[in-house]
């Protein structure tokens, strides 16, 4: 367990230091300035393309307009794009707004599921798949869309396509965090969190800080799950004792919020994902890393059915070309309320896929992770539908919820 404090502290001031060195040298900085940043930020550069990693950094302290902006879709644009698909396919997916953001964002769904509009789909089998928790990771909406274009495009000439929207009820959120896409689009790239200004806490006079790490505000609704969101020895308010890559900081990226799922993002994601009743399998799409990583997070124990879980992450990534890694998320880093955590802690199979080598992946990378990402998600609906071994056990409580 590592003590995260001071790192960033440290991080913080030698971060000016780079901004001030850009200054005096026209915009020309050293690499391996950026590179002691990029370690000291706490990420692992051998698992991305590190070059790519730093000339994304190097837009961050530079503040230039990114020249892959144009080949990303906005928020709007994805909404949009989910619109076009309700208009072409009425009978078979439906454009649902979750809930608002700070900001008044719609975060958008499409719904997907035979005769949407007129029969109660919840009784079949649920998942959910969803992208941009975190705002700089912009690769992290494409698969989702494509699994929907699939689903939706391939309905009449492809019987797995139809067996899986006849059977299933399947979400597609692609931008989880609207209102920290867009500053990412607009104002810095570097950007992780929501925007909704932390203001005064519990722990803290008010404060300028903005925003909050929904991958770990997710706070489970059974009281026996606290440890998800806050593991022992991590004491509230205390920065001293954070837990690596999560904080009880409101300046750091990695904030856990003022309280457990007290952002709306997530608050509309739990709503959906424990409230509707269906729900049985959540992938979460992040960047970067090429990894497949299943619960836990919070612990090095290993979660219940580690065999299963294990096995369909090979399986996935089989479906992936075979170059992803499998391996538990506290083997990567131990961080805390995190989506996939807290959805088997209730019962929900659920991943985090890190896809591509850097946040923002050059435009001719989008096509080719989208669809080989895209064949892994279509193997976790099948799996969803008709699992190969046993349901996911709860690891902490005695029963469902
Ligand atoms: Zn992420």
């Amino acid at each position: 367990m590592k003590i995260q404090g001071a790192n960033q502290r440290v991080h913080a001031e030698r971060l000016q230091e780079a901004r001030s060195l850009d200054a005096d040298q026209n915009g020309l900085i050293d690499d391996q300035e950026i590179l002691a940043h990029l370690q000291l930020d706490g990420l692992d550069l051998t698992r991305g393309d590190a070059r790519a990693l730093m000339d994304e950094f190097k837009l961050h302290l530079q503040k230039r307009p990114h020249p892959e902006l144009s080949s990303y879709p906005s928020s709007d644009q994805v909404a949009e794009e989910l619109g076009q698909l309700e208009h072409r396919y009425p009978e078979l997916a439906r454009r649902v707004s979750l809930g608002q953001t700070h900001e008044g964002r719609e975060i958008w769904a499409l719904q997907i599921s035979r005769g949407v509009r007129c029969e109660d789909t919840s009784t079949r089998p649920g998942v959910v798949l969803t992208g941009l928790h975190h705002a700089r990771e912009w690769m992290s909406s494409q698969p989702p869309l494509e699994v929907a274009r699939q689903l939706l495009e391939g309905y009449a000439s492809d019987p797995e396509m139809k067996r899986r929207v006849d059977r299933a009820e399947i979400w597609v959120v692609p931008v989880v965090n609207p209102d920290g896409y867009e500053y990412s689009r607009s104002q810095d790239n570097w950007w992780k969190k929501n925007r909704r200004p932390v203001g005064e806490t519990a722990c803290s006079e008010p404060t300028e800080a903005i925003g909050t790490d929904l991958n770990r505000n997710y706070l489970s609704p059974r009281p026996q799950d606290l440890e998800l969101y806050r593991p022992s020895g991590d004491t509230p308010c205390s920065t001293t004792d954070d837990f690596e890559h999560t904080s009880d900081d409101p300046g750091s990226p990695h904030y856990r919020g003022p309280q457990g799922s007290s952002e709306p993002e997530v608050q509309a994601l739990l709503r959906l994902e424990l409230g509707r009743g269906n729900i049985r399998g959540v992938l979460d799409h992040h960047g970067y890393g090429e990894m497949i990583l299943y619960p836990w997070s919070h612990t090095q124990e290993p979660p219940p059915d580690r065999e299963r879980l294990r096995d369909l992450g090979q399986r996935m990534n089989q479906a992936l070309g075979s170059d992803f890694r499998v391996m538990q998320s506290s083997e990567l880093y131990t961080n805390s309320g995190s989506s996939d955590g807290v959805h088997y802690a209730n019962g929900i199979l659920s991943y985090t896929l890190e896809i591509g080598r850097s946040y923002q992946p050059p435009s001719d990378q989008i096509a080719p992770i989208s669809q080989s990402v895209a064949r892994a998600n279509l193997l976790f609906i099948d799996e969803v539908l008709e699992p190969e071994q046993q349901e996911p056990t709860l690891a902490i409580g005695d029963s469902r919820p």
